[in-house]
């Protein structure tokens, strides 16, 4: 096919899932297994998504450890430590289909650790009323992604890799397609689909610090669901994770997993004081992650913290072996820079790691604002509210998965088949065409520039002076993001970096936004000029494209049911001292 520039291939499915991490391949196996035609594509190689990086663990109320723990404590658990900004139908369907979700992948042959009589194993996670958090060792995300391959490979799910998706093709208001380029061959590709569905995953690389890996990540999803005219939410609640590492620089921001303080890990400042029983007596250092990253964040700026600007994570108190065995990859991670941390504390800082935030969706159903267009996973806003629990997330993908993946067995039938508008295909390539070596600005500038003003500026501590200056610095950055220089062609670094940078503006714009727009402070998002949460803001806070701008809006959050309002007012809660 010619677009007038370049020949494209076109490729016809019935659902395309763009993302092959742990939320596409749930789906597309469900999917598949009912015989739906089905096609997920991600932009690195099958079995290497994002979620092969998650570490500490899955949650699920299993009650393995604790049989006094519930669906509904769980839900409870999840809406408080979200300042109950959490969509409660969303928590609800989490709580609930996570038990089975977690057995299934046991099933499929995930290799969960296990107690001595055979079950699956759960620990302790921040701000969690019980042991809930089930794990393979500290390799929880490459165990289960490993195992969704797996099955997805059994199922014959048909993969496309190295697939880069840089719009989404619409015909009047319904999505009937993507528009993308093979990131091997250069070549341009039109996907047809009935359904679309993002699981691409989240936004942090837009933090200078981050435990992202690199060159992901960059609110691909978000983007593309805003172009395409959907509702995004939440995108002003971003998580800093207490504890990533600080040194050597090629590992700045890397996760330090919270399963560490799981197990018992200790933080201390530079003086040797335990500051959590400053900031929270009860809880140390299991509290939700918004509050010891705060805690981290202020011992540093207060001088506590060591030359290099860390604070100290120690787990040595405990066996060496214990540690092998709970923490295999965090040994080894710092190991190969010469920490052995059976015997010394780890250096660490708050990393940004997680986006509530994302596209709006039904959790019923995965549908988004716009037909024919879904999605699942870390590219999604409401489970987690204003800070997400550790071990959430990665339930998420699976609970999510299987919802979507349910919901167009049912209804893909209803669904037109795939005609992907001509010329809206042709813009979106004539949009890749744009990307030749006379431009005037180097993408790889322009995205670290990005990034050094995102965590400045939305980052840990935020207030309205400081928002509305970044929002300035972003309009010269998008300004100058209309020239880049990009010599390579489309299997260059540079055309994907100039193609990041595309997604991570409005991305960026979002947040910046969203923060200014909440004059309070909740969970992960504080404001210095305005510190407490106020019941008026309970509310989530939408986006959308509206003309060239971005509208913003509130809406108010539907009731919590009544078991899970029961659980709340129960108020069940984590002490943390019998870890001692
Ligand atoms: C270091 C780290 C540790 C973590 N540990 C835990 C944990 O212990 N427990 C927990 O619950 N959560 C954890 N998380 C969070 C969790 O890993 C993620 O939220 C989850 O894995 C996201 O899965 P996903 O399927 O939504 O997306 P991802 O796994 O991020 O997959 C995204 C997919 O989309 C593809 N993609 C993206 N953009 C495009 C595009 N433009 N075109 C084509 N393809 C595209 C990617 O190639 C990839 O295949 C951790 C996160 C990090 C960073």
């Amino acid at each position: 096919m010619q677009n007038g520039h370049r020949s494209y291939d076109t490729i016809h499915t019935d659902v395309l899932i763009v993302g092959a991490g742990a939320a596409g391949l749930r789906a597309a196996i469900e999917l598949r297994q009912s015989g739906v035609d089905t096609l997920v594509l991600g932009k690195r190689k099958h079995g290497d998504a994002h979620t092969i990086w998650a570490a500490g663990g899955i949650n699920a109320s299993l009650g393995t450890r604790d049989p006094e723990d519930r669906w509904d404590i769980h839900a409870a658990d999840t809406i408080g430590e979200g300042h109950y900004v959490c969509d409660p139908r969303a928590v609800e369907v989490l709580a609930r289909q996570a038990p089975e979700r977690i057995r299934e992948l046991h099933e499929w042959g995930c290799p969960f650790s296990l107690t001595e009589d055979g079950e699956i194993d759960q620990r302790y996670f921040g701000a969690q009323s019980f042991r809930r958090t089930c794990f393979a060792g500290d390799r929880t995300g490459e165990a289960v992604l490993h195992t969704l391959v797996d099955k997805a490979r059994e199922e014959e799910v048909p993969y496309r890799e190295d697939v880069y998706i840089t719009g989404l093709v619409k015909d009047g208001g319904r999505v009937t397609g993507a528009a993308g380029y093979d990131m091997d061959t250069g070549r341009y590709l039109l996907f047809a689909a009935r359904a679309v569905v993002l699981a691409a995953g989240g936004l942090t690389s837009l933090y200078r610090r981050s435990s992202s890996r690199p060159d992901e990540n960059n609110g691909d999803a978000a983007a593309l669901a805003y172009e395409a005219g959907a509702a995004l939410r939440d995108m002003e609640f971003v998580q800093f994770h207490p504890t990533g590492m600080t040194e050597p620089a090629e590992m700045d921001g890397r996760l330090v997993t919270e399963a560490v303080r799981g197990e018992g890990g200790r933080l201390y400042n530079a003086e040797g004081e335990r500051f959590m029983e400053r900031y929270s007596p009860e809880h140390m250092e299991l509290d939700a992650r918004d509050v010891v990253a705060r805690a981290n964040y202020r011992e540093m700026q207060e001088g506590r913290g060591t030359p290099d600007g860390a604070v100290l994570l120690d787990i040595s108190h405990r066996d060496p072996e214990y540690i092998k065995e709970r923490l295999p990859k965090m040994y080894e991670q710092f190991m190969q820079f010469g920490v052995d941390i059976t015997r010394e504390p780890m250096k660490v800082s708050p990393t940004a790691h997680y986006a509530m935030g994302g596209v709006k969706i039904d959790f019923d159903t995965g549908r988004t604002t716009v037909e024919g267009l879904y999605a699942i996973g870390e590219a999604t806003a409401g489970v987690h509210g204003a800070n997400r629990l550790g071990g959430n997330s990665l339930a998420e993908t699976v609970v999510f998965g299987k919802v979507l993946g349910d919901h167009l067995v049912e209804t893909l039938g209803e669904a037109p088949e795939p005609q992907p508008d001509k010329e809206a295909a042709a813009e979106q390539f004539a949009g890749l065409d744009t990307l030749g070596p006379d431009g005037e600005h180097d993408p790889r500038d322009l995205v670290s520039e990005l990034r050094e003003l995102v965590w400045e500026h939305g980052g840990i501590v935020r207030t309205g002076e400081s928002l509305r200056e970044g929002l300035g610095k972003l309009e010269q950055i998008r300004r100058r993001a209309e020239s880049l220089r990009v010599p390579g062609g489309p299997t260059s670094p540079e055309f994907e970096q100039a193609l990041n940078l595309r997604f991570m503006l409005p991305a960026a714009e979002t947040v910046l936004r969203g923060a200014l727009l909440r004059e309070e402070s909740r969970g992960a998002h504080y404001r210095e000029d305005f510190e407490e949460e106020r019941p008026e803001w309970q509310e989530t806070v939408l986006y959308a494209k509206s003309g060239d701008g971005m509208e913003l809006w509130t809406e108010p959050l539907d009731g919590i049911s009544g078991e899970i309002q029961q659980a709340l007012e129960e108020e069940y809660s984590l002490d943390y001292h019998y870890l001692e």
